[in-house]
């Protein structure tokens, strides 16, 4: 006997027919391109295998490196579990291409919130305490760019990086389409030969079916414990961009003189590769996932961003909230359902590299992961609750049916 409760999933679902048939579109031009970029590669079983110590000659290692310039449009690559997180990828790509005297411009406001650190300081090793400047122009209300402001900006200080985040970060502004990028890119390499375009591809990563560098970017950049890991890879980041660009990371994320020569992982590389192979389709799950509880939020009349309406940007969600504890419950509902610690209650903490408290759900197999049905939020007004992930579209959907009974 068909429940209230299962009369709405069914209702909704079919209200959200044809965003699914454009996700599942995307997601299978997608495969096909990490298919070919696999066979072209030449990925064998032996790529698998683990290395230890320096890791000289590491055929793991550096095939992955190579899929992943295919996959993402790039020249070269850094791929690896020594990257210890998106943070740690995104600095390491600004300390290699920026020096003393050297501007940042930001296109799209302030970055995301753990790498203010990275950003300003003194005595703290940041980009500020090297002698590098920074300026930022924010988004438009729309979440446009600003772009005559850019361009003279461009024209004034001659930045050495023009950094965008592709993502929303903590913030409600709407999430950026490498389509919407390409005028831009176009003009800003017209302005500057020599500038780096480099964007935090963070949870943007097959969520169209192109990237950022296919529409110019000198660098993308993101974390393999979000969409290009495939719910798989167990840590790590990766590097995507141009030969020139590559090198001079490279330098900064070994030594000048190591390069991409080391680095080693004992456990292998089947998750990284596997983990690749699963991203399309994965990202699709958590699409769906996000389309399913958006709609729901929306139809019981909760602002979600983007609106229902509007097609994903990244695999982010936003649900506002009138309150704390209307935030807090939505929050550690996710963790009710969640099938690693789904019996504890997450509580708001101050945690390192963010401002404000946080509270976060996050029953997953990889620690933190946020391809992963998660859910995370800064304690502050206005509300919002961020919600992602989902390895399987059925796991979201379980996580509806309780918001259903719930709101
Ligand atoms: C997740 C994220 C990062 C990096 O975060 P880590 O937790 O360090 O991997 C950077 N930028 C954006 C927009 C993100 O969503």
């Amino acid at each position: 006997m068909a429940t209230n409760v299962d009369k709405i999933l069914k209702e909704t679902e079919k209200k959200l027919q044809p965003q699914f048939e454009r996700i599942e579109q995307i997601a299978f031009k997608n495969q096909k391109k990490v298919l070919q970029a696999f066979i072209d590669m030449r990925v064998s079983s032996q790529c698998f295998a683990g290395t230890t110590g320096y890791g000289y000659d590491d055929v793991g290692r550096d095939t992955l490196a190579k899929v992943y310039a295919k996959v993402f449009g790039g020249e070269k690559a850094i791929v690896s579990p020594i990257l210890t997180c998106g943070t740690h990828a995104i600095t390491t790509v600004l300390y290699g291409l920026l020096r003393a005297g050297d501007t940042m411009l930001s296109v799209t406001g302030l970055p995301y919130d753990t790498l203010h650190e990275t950003l300003f300081g003194k005595g703290n090793s940041s980009l500020e305490d090297y002698g590098v400047k920074y300026k930022q122009i924010d988004l438009n209300e729309d979440s446009t760019f600003k772009l005559d402001e850019i361009y003279s900006a461009i024209k004034e200080i001659n930045p050495k990086v023009v950094y965008l985040q592709r993502s929303r970060g903590y913030s409600s502004r709407k999430a950026l389409s490498p389509y919407d990028m390409k005028e831009l890119f176009d003009n800003v390499k017209k302005l500057s030969k020599d500038c780096f375009i480099v964007v935090d591809n963070c949870y943007g990563e097959f969520v169209d079916d192109i990237e950022p560098t296919d529409v110019g970017a000198d660098v993308i950049v993101g974390s393999l414990i979000k969409n290009p890991g495939g719910g798989l890879a167990p840590t790590g980041g990766y590097i995507v961009g141009s030969e020139k660009a590559i090198y001079l990371i490279s330098t900064r994320y070994t030594n000048p003189s190591l390069k991409l020569e080391v680095g080693s992982f004992e456990m292998g590389y089947r998750l990284f590769y596997q983990g690749l192979f699963l991203a399309p389709h994965t990202v699709a799950q958590a699409l769906k996932g996000t389309a399913l509880v958006g709609q729901i939020m929306q139809d019981k009349g909760y602002k979600v961003i983007p609106s229902n309406q509007e097609k994903p940007e990244d695999i982010v969600k936003s649900v506002v909230f009138n309150t704390a504890e209307e935030l807090i419950k939505f929050v550690q509902t996710v963790q009710t359902v969640s099938p690693i610690d789904g019996y504890v209650l997450p509580l708001a903490w101050d945690m390192p590299g963010y401002q404000d408290k946080v509270i976060m759900a996050a029953g997953t197999f990889v620690g933190g992961s946020s391809i992963e049905l998660s859910c995370d939020s800064p304690i502050r007004a206005p509300y919002i609750a961020y919600f992602q992930g989902g390895l399987t579209y059925e796991h979201v959907k379980a996580f509806a049916e309780k918001l259903i009974e719930i709101y």
